[in-house]
């Protein structure tokens, strides 16, 4: 057996599962408490990353009888339910891993049974699976139901330890791998001065600013409704934020953007709008990280942080942009919450202040089951200039011979006529059903519903309506990277690779 060394070299690995699954797993290998562990293998999807690796929770291959010894108070896999295990490895790229419950108030530390046990299988399994990686889990609770546990993933020759574990349904929680040292016992770090949270913690109790301090949240586009939603997350001491946004700031967006000066109006060239957030990141909340990024969140560079979010805010308005967080929330189970705007005039009276608020998790509707989303619209936003002057070109050709040139999507789609004080209260609200579902303080009144703030009960519609039952946003749910085939979209090779801002942290 080759001995297990875990690297050290700030490389992790990260496992998340939805809390409906997590439940029914921890069921399982609790069923046996206080006195006796019960372990099973499990399929998983992995994304390698550049810290480490991601690991999706994808089924359970619950044991059947004879497959683990009832008598033994230790979990032993025999060899048939072993070779079950690895013959799943041939239906498809999955990964399979182990799982098993130490007794109540036993450690979550590996035992020399269990170090045999991992070495054994990471080979059988990197073997069988040519060269997948292995992952392997304990968890343990005590007489107060306080879980913990404890993880590591094989993957090409090294050990990566498992920090942090995090599970996505009405509350997400992050749950952090015990130490050596720390076993059962909660640290609570001020890492707050104290005061500036203090309306917080009387009215959500003494807990709320660690938990907003160890979360990650994600938001793609950052001016009209992102740059408000960036400024409460700065103002709650967010642990983290990873911004996406593509461009470049215009002085059509000061009116709604919540980073911009007006110094920033005269600067040359224009100051891209992440740079700007991460400023305002920074001037407001130092302690709060940033992970910025100048360009498209299907590049792997952006996509890899994207994956370890807690939860992600889509601030865009385009097509392509909701298709791809749609995936992001099935494949690598990252919830997402989309926000969107509307507004119309007609000679001077508004018609339209709309506000749209939608929820994409895994078992909820993606965006082409809500009919969000248009194949024509993605299609333009993903174009090169020279494909977009040909099919104006051909509709404009089509419309001569007397032909609805509409086909050909000739028309560029009209600028988005939204102002600032719709965009900062769709943000707003945002922002602050992120915090609640973080800390599992509130929950969102719909899956997805718009408000007219010129209509009368300010006029909410809900959209409750299931999964179309034909859609791949039910297959493949939590296959990570094995999920790449039934990705709606791909990254458009013309579009510049990301690059990188950050506010030195
Ligand atoms: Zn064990
Ligand atoms: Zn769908």
């Amino acid at each position: 057996m080759k001995p297990i060394r875990i690297i050290q070299d700030g490389r992790e690995a990260l496992w998340r599962i939805t809390e409906a699954d997590r439940k029914k797993l921890l069921r399982l290998l609790f069923h046996r408490y206080p006195d006796s562990e019960w372990g099973t293998f499990f399929r998983f999807g992995y994304r390698r990353t550049r810290w480490g690796i991601l690991i999706t929770w994808v089924d359970t291959l619950k044991p059947e009888s004879g497959d683990l010894d009832r008598n033994s108070p230790l979990v032993e896999f025999r060899p048939a339910y072993i070779r079950r295990a690895l013959a799943v490895l041939d239906s498809d790229e999955l990964g399979v891993g182990v799982i098993h419950s130490h007794p109540q108030d036993c450690a979550t530390f590996p035992r020399r049974a269990d170090d045999d046990m991992d070495s054994y299988f990471a080979e059988e399994f990197e073997r069988f699976g040519n060269g997948r990686p292995y992952a392997s889990f304990i968890v343990a609770r005590n007489a107060d139901r306080e879980l913990s546990f404890s993880g590591r993933v094989f993957d090409r020759g090294n050990w990566l330890p498992v920090k942090n574990w995090l599970a996505v349904g009405e509350r997400l929680f992050r749950e952090k791998a015990r130490k050596e040292s720390n076993l059962f016992v909660t640290t609570h770090k001020p890492e707050t001065n104290g005061t500036t949270q203090e309306r917080l913690t009387q009215l959500l109790g003494a807990d709320a600013p660690q938990r907003l301090h160890d979360a990650v949240v994600g938001v793609v586009g950052c001016s009209g409704t992102g740059s408000p939603a960036i400024h409460l997350l700065a103002r709650a001491e967010i642990g983290e934020l990873v911004l996406v946004d593509p461009g470049q700031f215009k002085p059509s967006n000061h009116q709604r953007n919540h980073a911009s000066r007006h110094a920033d109006l005269s600067v040359n060239p224009a100051p891209t709008k992440v740079a700007l957030a991460s400023r305002l990141v920074r001037e407001i909340s130092p302690a709060t990280k940033v992970t910025g990024f100048v360009g498209d969140l299907l590049d792997e560079v952006v996509l890899d942080e994207l994956v370890r979010c807690d939860l992600i805010l889509g601030c865009t308005d385009s097509n392509y942009a909701r298709a791809v967080l749609g995936d992001i929330a099935s494949h690598y189970l990252v919830p997402v919450l989309d926000l969107a705007v509307q507004m119309r005039a007609e000679e001077g009276i508004l018609r339209e202040q709309i506000g749209e608020i939608a929820r994409y998790a895994p078992g909820l509707p993606c965006p082409w089951c809500r009919g969000r989303i248009s194949v024509d619209g993605i299609r333009y936003e993903t174009a090169t200039e020279a494909e977009r002057q040909f099919r104006a070109e051909a509709a404009a050709a089509a419309e001569q011979r007397g032909v609805d040139g509409a086909q050909y999507w000739g028309g560029t789609p009209p600028p988005e006529l939204t102002v600032g004080y719709l965009t900062t209260t769709v943000g707003a609200m945002g922002a602050g059903y992120a915090q609640n579902l973080l800390l599992g303080s509130g929950k969102l009144p719909h899956n997805r519903f718009q408000f007219d703030l010129g209509f009368s009960s300010l006029g909410v519609v809900a959209d409750e309506r299931p999964q179309r039952t034909d859609c791949a946003c039910r297959r493949t749910v939590g296959w990570s990277e094995q999920a790449r085939a039934d990705r709606s979209v791909s990254h458009p090779s013309h579009w510049p690779p990301a690059t990188k801002v950050s506010n030195g942290q």
